[in-house]
């Protein structure tokens, strides 16, 4: 185990015992939606797969994510893991073809004791309705490989092994959709040098500008976060040009700079008033409820015009 891979290892286990230590006393009233009744829906929306995995535990999250893949009937690939840090499942889908591969990550698990609807519910439900989209109309000079990882939580854990796993040429970009369903403003993080000379930034934020966003108020483009972190770290440590992407409210977005970017309160996080998104994070109080279907449907399309340009361009 290198020393970076021992960070993200501490790192987790930090943030999932203080999660399970936060969130023992809050019972969490929650219930899923059930597979069936999922599947019975001509067109689920976001919202629906987000309810099909708040509340249920980690084993039961993946489980029923693998089910929901293999009843759509697309071919998908099961990649199982096995460290002494933990185990578990990391789903493949690909649509499109070509050389050139956009990775899009979002991870089925949650913190032990969160309902684990925005962190990472949202992510799976926006890739999962962009699977609808892009099955109906694939790329034709384009992979675009959605990623569902397990044990984000634990370190990147998942992601981690996947990389280990595959080779790495021809990835154009990933991005790891983190907290997606709050708010109307778009974060695209950890854009650092040299890694944000990638064209794949340029594209997305020419992208984000036609679809009437602008920069620094309803998208931004935003450093190193500290604390935080998500699955795309795994793929940047190898130099893979790897991002975060976020929903924030735009109203929030004072209060969110000074939250994130001052260590000592982010640190802290779970004693402080926290501005939205993060007032739910690793919460038992991150249900369904707390989303706004408008923010998922957003990031879906943005993603679905990312891919139709980068396809195109
Ligand atoms: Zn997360």
């Amino acid at each position: 185990m290198g020393l970076k891979d021992l960070g993200f290892y501490v790192r987790g286990r930090l943030n999932s015992s203080l999660a399970a230590f936060l969130n023992a006393a809050q019972p969490v009233p929650v219930t899923a939606l059930p597979l069936d009744a999922l599947l019975a829906r001509a067109h689920p929306s976001p919202l629906d797969y987000v309810r099909l995995l708040e509340g249920r535990s980690n084993a039961d999250r993946q489980d029923t994510l693998g089910r929901l893949l293999a009843a759509r009937g697309l071919p998908f690939s099961r990649l199982p893991f096995a460290t002494f840090e933990g185990s578990g499942e990391n789903f493949v889908v690909e649509v499109g073809r070509g050389t050139r591969t956009l990775i899009l990550v979002g991870h089925h698990d949650a913190v032990p004791g969160s309902p684990g609807a925005n962190d990472d519910g949202s992510a799976v439900a926006i890739l999962l309705d962009l699977l609808a989209r892009l099955a109906q109309d694939p790329p034709r000079r384009l992979r675009v490989r959605l990623l569902f990882t397990a044990c984000e939580e634990i370190g990147y854990l998942g992601a981690r092994c996947y990389v280990k796993a595959v080779p790495l040429e021809g990835i154009v970009g990933v991005l790891s959709l983190e907290l997606c369903g709050i708010g109307d403003s778009l974060a695209i993080w950890d854009v650092v040098p040299p890694l944000d000379q990638a064209p794949v930034i340029r594209v997305f934020a020419g992208v984000l500008e036609e679809l009437g966003y602008r920069r620094d108020e309803s998208y931004h483009l935003v450093g190193r976060i500290p604390v935080f972190g998500s699955d795309h770290r795994a793929f940047a440590a190898p130099g893979v040009p790897a991002f975060g992407l976020t929903v924030v409210p735009t109203s929030e977005a004072d209060a969110l700079r000074q939250f994130i970017f001052n260590p000592l309160r982010t640190l802290f996080r779970q004693l402080v008033r926290r501005p939205p998104p993060f007032d739910t994070y690793h919460t038992a109080r991150d249900r369904s409820s707390t989303l706004e279907p408008e923010a998922l449907e957003r990031v879906s399309r943005a993603l679905f015009a990312l891919v139709r340009a980068l396809d195109t361009g």
